[in-house]
């Protein structure tokens, strides 16, 4: 029982006769502790308190919340700071960095006892408290994640960590963004202690008794606060390797990691109180920019998308525990994998003995992945094999109460099974479909229950690509569209629901995209200048690349449907199948557009194939003049007018939706915040001015309704991130 009490809004302190005195955190109205104007005010006037005594022997200070030490701060909050005059914000990183120097200046010693997340604002609270002891328990991690939103630590965390841990393991931290488990923090330094939770206040006290006569506090709080002894040798050698690793990792288009960087080299040459304006002043300079903007903006549409239950009749979406995945290919792999991956028990069935049995090892392995170790965890592997039930038998499917049907992408097979699926579960059990090009509303025709059949549209490879479209067909029920999304949710995706029609939604501006690169190869632009222009955009591979990746068969095949759908604007390029009927397939057969060192995942680009070159060259077109801005035109913005088609036409429920899938499904670079708000960036004027010149390409190139309508009213492509979802 503590001798003594003190509430306040957001913590509690209590004294306790041995002197210790323990503050703990409970941020109430949100589901983890982040820090808000009111923890700053009460931390403040918790500290006040104790200073004025009596003091206290030493301070913990932890969490009343169970899983959350703190997530860090109220990203809410962030988006304002762009609109404070300038040195603002510089100023109120001064005064949280203050605020926390309060714990490292005190007459006490202070240990943080780290039970949960511990992110951000909750680390640097933590780094400037003099000893940390974190719990073994396995929601702990550390880490500053503010690079992702465009900006670094602004309250101590370049000053304090490099100090702590050194400098190069510092940089790596925060220019990742990554978070490290307990253990791995205890080995790197930053924490003194990793025990299980039940051990963690009485370490704690341990921690304060042996060090209470040794002089370590002191020697730390000294070391922490003058400027760090590095041989200038280190540091260049340290500035060109992390700069080269950063321009590898962000090609140059995000500002935060360079700075974090320099922040930190500049920062440990000084003292901390010196450091301390360095972070203040590259914090300001970071949260001013468009691109932390457009992070900021892509992290709220992901979390609106998280609350969204993608209806809006409130149909609840009944849990599913028992799932199925009914084909073992390369995608029925990658799926059965990642309900692995979430903790679900799998069956997974396939015509194909051999087929189904070569799946096996692949599954284990990539269900075991460990992203730290950057290899599959054969422990854990061996433990996920008795989760994974394997048949030839769709007999086995009678318990599943959900069965994603991932089978050869043939409309009468595909009919063909998806009736006999129906046989097997209950009534109750939803069915969908991963096809690509099938109509929902044809492979509805076989099914007796078909408002309890959707599309559940993965993306190659599942394990990295983390949008899902739930495809809504004309006769599915809101109850299996909620329980798809929450499904698709529990396996860690981002889920949109789209509505029925050819491509579906990510297809459909992909192709486009796709298309105007055939074109400009026709008119003799090298595919090489044209992946250069994509990438230097922010594409994670050019539109030649992507086609190579995905199988010129696959893509034939995708074009046709596309084609047959959408023929005004989006023609086959008869570039496809001249490459097909060559045998170049792609990256799989070793040549496409371009010639690869050996055949499949791991083949190299050698060259653009000059075979195919040749090959090619009947299908000409009279050259265009094409600067790179035209080139990154010519794909981009037939992308954007189809989107805005697809928008009127109510495929997408919304703009954030386009704006999340381009991202996850297509890679389109998040610092741009999506195709909208890069579309926005230009503004619709300026779009409908760049269409001009390609007006003669065809229709393709024709503004749409929306655009001409957002030009004369001088309106935003892109919506607010609040607000309902329309219905
Ligand atoms: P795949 O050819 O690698 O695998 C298909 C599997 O289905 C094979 O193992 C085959 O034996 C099995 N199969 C065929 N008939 C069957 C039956 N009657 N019963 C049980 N199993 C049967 O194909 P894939 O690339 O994994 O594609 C599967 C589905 O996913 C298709 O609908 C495709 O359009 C869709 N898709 C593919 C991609 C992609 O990039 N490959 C991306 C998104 C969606």
């Amino acid at each position: 029982m503590p001798a003594s009490a003190t509430d306040f809004a957001t913590l509690a302190v209590e004294r306790h006769d041995d002197g210790i005195a323990v503050l703990s955190f409970a941020v109430p109205d949100h589901g983890l502790n982040v820090i808000t104007p009111a923890v700053v005010a009460d931390l403040a006037a918790a500290l006040d308190e104790l200073d004025r005594g009596p003091a206290p022997a030493a301070l913990f200070v932890r969490s009343a919340r169970e899983g959350s030490f703190f997530a860090g701060a109220d990203v809410a909050r962030l988006g304002g700071l762009r609109n404070l005059p300038a040195g603002e914000i510089s100023r109120l990183c001064d005064a949280g960095r203050a605020l926390f120097g309060r714990l490292s200046a005190a007459t006490w010693p202070s240990v943080a006892v780290i039970d949960g997340v511990c992110l951000g604002g909750g680390l640097e609270l933590a780094l400037a408290c003099d000893l940390r002891v974190a719990t073994t328990d396995p929601r702990t991690a550390l880490g500053f994640p503010e690079v992702k939103l465009g900006l670094l630590p602004g309250w101590g965390g370049t000053v304090r960590l490099p100090r702590l841990i050194g400098p190069g393991p510092a940089v790596e931290m925060i220019a990742s963004g990554e978070s490290v488990a307990a253990a791995a923090a205890e080995r790197m330094g930053l924490v003194d202690a990793c025990v299980p939770t039940a051990a963690a206040l009485e370490t704690a006290r341990r921690l304060v008794e042996m060090h209470r006569a040794t002089g370590f506090i002191g020697a730390r709080r000294r070391r922490m606060a003058a400027a760090l002894d590095v041989d200038p040798a280190e540091r260049d050698f340290l500035a060109a390797t992390s700069t080269a690793v950063i321009l590898g990792r962000t090609g140059g288009h995000y500002p935060a990691p360079p700075a974090i960087l320099r922040s930190i080299l500049a920062g440990t040459a000084v003292d901390a109180a010196a450091a301390g304006r360095v972070e203040s002043d590259a914090f300001e300079s970071l949260a001013r920019t468009d691109v932390a903007a457009n992070l900021l903006r892509v992290f709220q549409i992901g979390e609106r998308n998280r609350r969204d239950s993608g209806v809006e009749s409130g149909a609840p979406a009944a849990v599913r525990a028992a799932p199925a995945v009914v084909g073992a290919g390369i995608m029925g792999g990658g799926i059965a994998a990642s309900h692995l991956r979430a903790g679900f028990p799998v069956t997974l069935v396939d015509i194909d003995a051999n087929a189904l049995a070569g799946s096996v090892s692949d599954i284990l392995e990539e269900a075991a992945w460990d992203r730290v170790t950057k290899r599959s965890d054969s422990a854990r592997a061996l433990g996920l094999a008795g989760r994974l039930r394997t048949s030839t038998a769709l007999t086995t499917l009678a318990g599943a109460d959900l069965v994603v049907e991932s089978v050869t992408e043939r409309p009468d097979v595909k009919q063909a099974v998806l009736a006999d699926i129906e046989r097997m579960v209950s009534a109750d059990a939803i069915i969908c479909t991963n096809t690509s090009t099938n109509p929902i509303a044809r492979l509805a025709e076989s099914l007796t229950r078909p408002e309890r059949f959707c599309g559940m549209h993965f993306f190659n490879p599942v394990r990295r690509m983390t949008l899902v479209e739930i495809v809504r067909g004309p006769a599915t029920d809101d109850a299996t569209v909620a329980a798809a999304v929450a499904h698709a949710k529990r396996l860690g995706k981002c889920p949109i629901v789209v509505r029925d029609a050819p491509g579906f939604f990510v297809n459909r501006v992909l192709m486009p995209y796709l298309h105007e690169a055939t074109e400009l190869v026709r008119e003799g632009v090298d595919p090489a200048r044209i992946d250069r222009v994509a990438r230097a955009f922010g594409m994670p591979m050019g539109p030649i690349e992507l086609y190579d990746m995905i199988g010129l068969d696959t893509a034939f095949y995708a074009g046709l449907v596309l084609s047959a759908a959408y023929g005004d604007r989006i023609e086959a390029s008869p570039l496809i199948p001249a490459l097909v009927k060559s045998g170049r397939l792609g990256r799989k057969t070793g040549s496409g557009f371009y010639r690869y060192s050996g055949a499949g995942q791991r083949a190299r680009i050698v060259g653009v194939d000059d075979e195919a070159r040749a090959a090619l060259a009947r299908y000409a077109l009279p050259p265009r003049a094409t600067s790179d801005r035209t080139i990154a035109d010519r794909l981009l913005l037939p992308m954007l007018l189809e989107a805005l088609r697809a928008l009127d036409e109510g495929i997408v429920r919304d703009g954030r939706d386009v704006d999340l899938a381009v991202i996850h499904a297509l890679g389109f670079p998040a610092f741009r915040g999506g195709l909208l708000a890069w579309a926005d960036t230009l503004g619709a004027v300026e779009v409908v001015r760049r269409l001009e010149p390609l007006a003669d390409l065809g229709p393709r190139m024709l503004p749409p309704p929306r655009l001409v309508a957002l030009a004369r009213e001088e309106g935003r492509f892109s919506e607010p991130v609040g607000g309902a979802m329309p219905p």
